[in-house]
């Protein structure tokens, strides 16, 4: 009995040690201090209308981010002290709790841990009570993410879906989309900001690796709320859309219909690979992808700048608009404006 007892708990302990896939973890702590803990129940009061003794979350989320500081150091630093630094203007009007999450990413893919995972951090809006906070040193620039950070953000993620109930896994840049979701509980509607971290491609690359860990959906994008950026309507055109002279039928209308869109920064025709009125998906990566919904609508809030929209078909990318410059469907995007824009998908029409 004795003995056997004994080996159930060696078989037990290897199993562990298989299930977490030898993650190595290295602690680092930032300042969780009396002070970090009353302003961090402060800003759950007041921005959550949650009244708890303790400043924890119920983990049902990861948001993965990138810190846009090009260095751990720099990275850890931002962190680390217990109050918001005075230059944070920008989010300053949220509290004077500082930013903070439990798990930071070095360029070359050592995990960081900066604090308790079932403490909240403040790093997303609407969600922190929630969300388990993934950073990364980089940006969009200069200090790509890279290869290494992103098999360790897999690792992680795998790690924590054991964990804890995860049920979505999102992109910073995402998080608005639960402005309506019964976990987005901020109060105060006008306290939002843009966020590009860490883009579309990565995250859909993440949720495809990961597809096996059965996320759920995120909510569908909202349409024409946003400040700065393009709204349009996709539209499907088929057959003879020549006026006739005496016509006996009428031709189909054009018509909104759900599609991918996907939004480069400026394209050039010569600099995409054409086959049989499609084009192949460039090497640089998209800067947003939006669904457009049963009608064909869509929005998408983008930075300052010039942009190109392909719609995605089952051969491939499509656009049927070329300027002067030869720039594929470009939209330039000015500030504090929304654009309009109609992208015809029109091979299966003759004129
Ligand atoms: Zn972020």
């Amino acid at each position: 009995m004795h003995t056997s007892r004994l080996f159930i708990a060696i078989a037990l302990f290897c199993c562990a040690c298989a299930g977490s896939q030898s993650i190595e973890i290295v602690e680092k702590p930032i300042v969780f201090d009396d002070e970090r803990r009353a302003l961090s129940l402060a800003y759950m009061k007041e921005h959550y209308g949650i009244e708890a003794e303790e400043p924890g979350i119920t983990p049902r989320m990861i948001v993965v981010h990138w810190t846009a500081i090009p260095t751990l150091e720099g990275s850890f630093n931002a962190f680390y002290e217990s109050r918001l630094p005075s230059f944070r203007t920008g989010i300053s009007s949220g509290g004077a709790l500082n930013v903070s999450v439990p798990y930071l990413i070095d360029q070359d893919g050592t995990i960081y841990q900066l604090m308790s995972d079932t403490l909240m951090g403040r790093h997303v809006i609407g969600l922190n009570h929630t969300a388990i906070g993934i950073e990364n040193v980089g940006n969009g620039e200069d200090t790509p993410l890279t290869e290494a950070q992103y098999e360790a953000n897999k690792k992680l993620i795998r790690y924590l879906t054991k964990k804890y109930d995860i049920d979505y896994l999102i992109g910073h840049h995402e998080y608005q989309r639960f402005k309506n979701h019964p976990l987005w509980l901020e109060q105060d509607p006008d306290y939002l900001t843009e966020k590009s971290d860490p883009g579309d491609a990565f995250m859909q690359r993440l949720r495809n690796d990961l597809g096996s860990l059965d996320f759920k959906p995120l909510p569908e994008e909202e349409t024409q709320a946003i400040r700065q950026g393009i709204v349009g309507q996709v539209l499907w055109v088929e057959g003879n859309q020549m006026p006739g002279i005496g016509q006996s039928h009428k031709s189909p209308k054009p018509k909104g219909i759900q599609r991918k869109v996907y939004v480069y920064n400026v394209l050039q025709r010569d600099e995409l690979e054409y086959e049989a009125g499609f084009f192949k998906k460039p090497k640089q990566p998209a800067v947003k992808v939006v669904n457009s919904d049963s009608s064909g609508h869509f929005s998408v809030a983008l930075d300052t700048g010039s942009y190109s929209l392909l719609v995605e078909e089952p051969q491939g990318l499509y656009a049927n608009l070329f300027d002067g410059n030869g720039y594929v469907q470009v939209t330039k995007v000015e500030k504090d404006s929304v654009n309009k824009v109609e992208l015809k998908i029109d091979y299966k029409a003759s004129y």
